[in-house]
């Protein structure tokens, strides 16, 4: 039981650290108790009454006096009605009369008699016998069924006492920081346990949190400098053949942020080391151009560059924009997915085209980088919609090239100090502005007769509209069903003057494929489509997006889903029709028809989910925190992330003594579950 909730060791049960606290240091006097709704009480144990309250329901109350007022101690059991057990027998022991009790429980005042509802007690023989569990704040641990507060609090405590100090400690690394106590980790860790004050627990929390946050930082680090060790051998120069022709076929100038991103590309692909670096923006930013800058910087000094999507439709999109943009100039571009790959006889043209060189641009799907296939001096990958694949996917070490330069981008923009933990290895750009001429796409919280009237005028101004239903989990049948019978219904009602498409994710890929295609070329106006809908995807005359049961998506996914539109000039609309009845669904309601900025969504979302939900979903196998807290403990982040820098430029293999049980618990922690640490 204890695996279940993580616990496999003795060091996981030190850290099994309480979700909450119950503060039993106020004993109160039982008058005074029924104030409120939970009390402590402590008094002399009187008589003890047992009564059946049904065939299944025994109730035990014990009279309790404290000198000044009395109650009764309340136990509820249930009972099989066929068994003659005294299942009080063990209750009625220790509450001997006569003896005294601390009780902790919820109050109630019923006919004129005052009862405590127990949740936790003590007994004690002499009236001065100091408590271990009452007069102090009280650990609460996240349990499950067949596991009570009681067992855990014993099995805990048991280990705190036996083994705590022999807790890996890496406090002599680090230097004072910000009036968190120096606390080596075993203080810490027991006083998180067993604080004396609620203060108390707090510093030591923010005390282990330090070591916590240093141990991820100096890991991250460490990767970083480890990468950036391998000089490279690839040299780019600018040449202004491809690039300055690109830029005069662009219809727009770039934005300043792109301006930016560009320069940090180009400046991380001229410097000796392989690049790596987080590109994150918005949904419709305009990533792919500042993407496709540095693919021609490789390809005009003579290098070869792949980029990677997704979704073999996103992949096709990148290719007609990019032959699009390069269309004049004898560049050659491929595209390279599963599907295109399949065909031997397309596959081993490709193939040699990579190996000789002929070929300068790959664009494709992940089964490019999973495939044998060979180039000649491919030296930039690019990854796009990475927050589809997972942050810890490798897709420099495939044997493609030996230290490519690697851009990562995401439409998943993250709060600066998850991106410092979650992007920690890699180096950051935001691209934080839109272009110019967007027009901000309107949402708003309907009822579905109006968003289908609305949808309707949209429809008959030629646009295209998109209608979600959420299927997270695509093997549920049943929910399937009902979106492909939704759609059946809508397609022979209102929407029965218009071509209806339908896509979800039990298609295949050619078949999505094909849909989303036909939806592009304008061969269907509508499109129902559970959550797999296209990432990334430009159809500029969809302005109309409903969101079904809106309230079963999250923030960052209603966000997502309403990227897909508002990417034209014209205005666009996003219509969310759910059950207004769920708060955080309201809450949520309201952040999406009050802002488009996905920078303020994500932060919203982590205030609201908290950052162990959204780190979830971030990424696949990312370490939990123990006692690390993403919101509160940014100060923390940002500076053992310095530190953890020096310590890695001063001591890049972790070699010098001082540094031993550092690299023992980095390996312990890190090693297996992110492959990125080589210090051997
Ligand atoms: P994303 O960052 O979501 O991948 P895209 O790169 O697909 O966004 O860009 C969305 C749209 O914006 C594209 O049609 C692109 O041509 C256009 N775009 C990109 N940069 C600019 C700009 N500076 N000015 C005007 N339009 C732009
Ligand atoms: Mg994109």
């Amino acid at each position: 039981m204890f695996a279940k909730l993580g616990i496999i060791t003795v060091g996981d049960m030190l850290t099994f650290f309480p979700v909450c606290y119950q503060d039993r240091t106020n004993v109160v006097s039982i008058k005074n108790a029924y104030k409120q709704t939970q009390s402590c009480i402590f008094g002399k144990i009187g008589k003890a009454y047992d009564k059946q309250l049904s065939r299944g329901l025994c109730l035990l109350h014990i009279e309790i006096f404290d000198g000044i007022s009395g109650g009764y101690v309340r136990f509820f059991r249930k009972k099989n009605p066929y068994s003659s057990v005294d299942i009080f027998a063990s209750l009625k022991k220790a509450f001997k009369p006569g003896t005294f009790a601390y009780v902790y429980g919820s109050t109630k005042a019923e006919n004129c008699s005052r009862f405590i509802d127990v949740d936790d007690y003590e007994t004690v023989k002499n009236e001065k016998d100091k408590p271990l569990l009452f007069n102090r704040i009280i650990p609460v641990y996240s349990s499950i069924e067949g596991l009570n507060q009681k067992f855990i609090r014993e099995a805990v405590k048991s280990v705190l006492n036996s083994v705590c100090g022999l807790y890996p400690d890496v406090s002599d690394l680090i230097p004072d920081f910000d009036g968190i106590p120096r606390l080596k980790s075993s203080l810490a860790i027991q006083k998180i346990h067993y604080p004396d004050t609620l203060e108390e627990a707090e510093n030591a929390r923010r005390a282990f949190a330090l070591q916590e946050f240093f141990i991820l930082e100096s890991a991250l680090s460490l990767s970083r400098s480890n990468i950036r060790k391998n000089r490279k051998s690839q040299r780019y120069e600018i040449q202004k053949t491809l690039l300055t022709a690109f830029k005069n076929n662009l219809e727009f100038e770039f934005t300043k942020d792109q301006k930016k991103a560009i320069n940090d590309i180009f400046s991380d692909m001229q410097s000796p080391y392989p690049m790596n670096r987080m590109l994150m923006g918005d949904v419709g930013c305009g990533k792919t151009v500042v993407a496709l800058s540095a693919v021609l910087l490789a390809v005009e000094s003579g290098y070869q560059a792949m980029i990677v999507a997704p979704t073999e439709i996103l992949a096709e999109q990148h290719y007609l924009t990019v032959l699009n943009m390069l269309a004049g100039f004898s560049v050659k571009t491929v595209l390279a997915t599963s599907s295109t790959l399949k065909k031997s006889s397309e596959r081993e043209e490709m193939s040699a085209g990579f190996e000789n060189g002929d070929i300068k641009i790959a664009i494709g799907t992940h089964s490019l980088i999973e495939d044998k296939i060979k180039f000649k001096n491919l030296s930039l990958i690019i990854v796009d919609e990475q927050q589809k694949f997972g942050v810890m996917q490798k897709f420099s070490a495939v044997g493609k090239a030996r230290s490519p330069d690697v851009l990562m981008m995401t439409a998943t923009p993250v709060p600066r100090s998850l991106a410092l933990t979650v992007y920690g290895k890699m180096d950051i750009t935001s691209i934080k502005q839109l272009p110019p001429g967007r027009t901000p796409v309107k949402t708003y919280f309907l009822d579905e007769q109006s968003a289908y009237t609305n949808t309707i005028w949209e429809l008959k101004n030629r646009n295209q509209a998109y209608i979600v239903y959420p299927i997270i989990d695509e093997s549920d049948k049943l929910a399937l069903k009902s979106a492909v019978q939704e759609s059946e219904k809508l397609s022979r009602t209102w929407f029965r003057d218009f071509k209806v498409g339908l896509l979800h994710g039990r298609m295949n890929p050619s078949e999505k494929n094909k849909i989303m295609r036909e939806f592009k070329n304008k061969e269907f106006d509508v499109l129902i489509s559970t959550t797999v809908v296209g990432v990334g995807i430009d159809i500029p005359d969809a302005t109309v997006m409903i969101i079904q049961h809106a309230e079963r998506f999250g923030l960052s996914d209603l966000h997502q889903l309403r990227g897909r539109i508002g990417r034209g000039s014209k205005q666009s609309y996003a219509y969310l029709i759910g059950d207004l009845k769920n708060e955080t669904a309201r809450k949520r309601f309201s952040v999406m028809t009050s802002t488009n900025d996905g920078f303020k969504i994500a932060g919203e979302d982590l205030k609201m989910r908290g950052p162990g939900e959204l780190m979830g979903t971030l990424q696949h196998g990312f370490p939990k925190f123990k006692a690390g807290d993403l919101i509160k403990d940014v100060d923390i982040i940002e500076f053992t992330k310095s530190l953890a820098d020096k310590i890695a430029e001063d001591d890049p293999c972790l070699s010098k003594s001082e540094n031993a049980v550092l690299k023992r618990l980095m390996c312990r922690h890190f090693s297996d579950k992110i492959k990125l640490i080589n210090i051997g």
